[in-house]
């Protein structure tokens, strides 16, 4: 593809090769080689597989495109993404993090971190005090996600980045729930972007995958020098996976986010519900904050149930979605996000956090919002 500044839609079917420079391929193949044979004892473009492969090439310059990076980077797992990106920092630094975070984050943040000397600070990001009032002298970076897991706190991302730029912070953003299409954190003045790509970059409940990515090419340099250095890279097959779902992002996106508009809305209005979480809400308190920094509300909500009786009967009736931990599937999927997604928080934990025996959170897919809505309805019934 030329350089062209081509729009998100397009980038997401073209990506960075829209071909294979080989063969003229309609797609990059997969490539599952492991070495590349060094003509005359001199190295190509590849060399070995963990250091480059042209599968992984292929997401890899797909992310940095599409989040506005210099270069992107592909690994195992969202998780093995968070941990190479959390390994810009050394044993020494203290890192803030928020309260309310994805529970595997939470538990890598919280357990492995301050196992290899880093200290942590959990705080509301989305109050700056709060972040401010926890810098130390030895702090080192900010890590982010908004909105946040399940609770959808929304973080002022200019406004944060602004502070860590003053006092010479490192923030990284998890833009999962966003994906580049909605919220384009490093135009906002955010460092790394972090994605877990088995949810709405790959689309289809099928695959395991993380992307990092950065507009800052030194840091790029340190993100490549480790994810050689420690190994956890997607492999070839996953790449061309996750290729091809990034190309439907935008109708499936879009899809599934106007039936989440309808779905919230609905719920709002169940005597079964207490409340609704979902910045398209227009009573939704992050409304304002939310919308100046994404373009949408995205296709995930959580709604709390006026008592935990109702818990068992909605999981029991429910039949379209999946019930399980994860989000962004063609599929919907329901999550009793406390003995699921969260269940790495303890209980006292996620009780002072607000993370309720009574919430449920839904990731909408693309069904037919009619026949979600009824099957909701059912497992709400009296
Ligand atoms: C799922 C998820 C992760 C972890 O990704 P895996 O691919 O499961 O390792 C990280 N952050 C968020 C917001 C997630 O939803």
């Amino acid at each position: 593809m030329t350089q062209k500044a081509y729009r998100t839609a397009t980038l997401l079917v073209h990506q960075g090769k829209d071909r294979d420079p080989a063969t003229g391929a309609s797609v990059v193949p997969i490539y599952p080689a492991s070495t590349y044979h060094h003509p005359g004892g001199v190295p190509g473009e590849f060399d070995y597989s963990r250091s480059g492969n042209p599968s992984r090439e292929q997401v890899e310059e797909a992310i940095a495109l599409l989040e506005g990076g210099c270069r992107g980077f592909a690994y195992a797992t969202g998780m093995a993404a968070v941990g190479s990106a959390l390994a810009l920092l050394k044993s020494g630094d203290h890192l803030i993090a928020p309260e309310d975070l994805y529970g595997g984050s939470w538990r890598y943040i919280s357990t492995v971190l301050p196992q290899q000397g880093i200290s942590v600070s959990s705080v509301d990001t989305s109050d700056l005090a709060a972040i401010e009032a926890a810098i130390r002298p030895e702090t080192r970076a900010i890590f982010l996600e908004t909105p946040s897991n399940p609770l959808f706190k929304i973080t002022d991302l200019r406004a944060v980045a602004e502070l860590a730029r003053a006092r010479g912070l490192l923030t990284l953003l998890d833009n999962t729930f966003m994906t580049p299409l909605l919220q384009r954190p490093l135009e906002l003045g955010i460092d790394v972007v972090i994605h877990s790509a088995t949810k709405f970059l790959g689309g289809h409940s099928d695959l395991m995958a993380g992307l990092v990515t950065t507009a800052d090419p030194e840091l790029g340099k340190r993100l490549k020098y480790f994810q050689n250095a420690f190994g956890a890279v997607l492999s070839p097959f996953d790449c061309f996976l996750l290729s091809r779902g990034i190309k439907t992002l935008k109708l499936r996106l879009e899809a599934a986010q106007a039936s989440a508009q309808v779905l919230a809305e609905r719920l709002q209005q169940h005597p079964a519900v207490t409340r609704v979480y979902f910045p398209g809400l227009p009573d939704f308190a992050g409304r304002e904050r939310h919308f100046a920094q994404a373009g949408g509300a995205g296709a995930v909500l959580s709604f709390e149930l006026k008592e935990k009786a109702l818990i068992k009967p909605l999981l029991e009736r429910i039949a379209l979605p999946i019930i399980a931990p994860s989000l962004g599937g063609v599929e919907t999927i329901l999550t009793h996000c406390w003995s699921m997604s969260h269940a790495a928080i303890p209980a006292s934990t996620k009780e002072k956090l607000g993370i309720r025996e009574t919430l449920v959170r839904i990731s909408v897919g693309i069904e037919d919002v009619e026949d979600l809505w009824e099957d909701l309805a059912a497992g709400l019934a009296d």
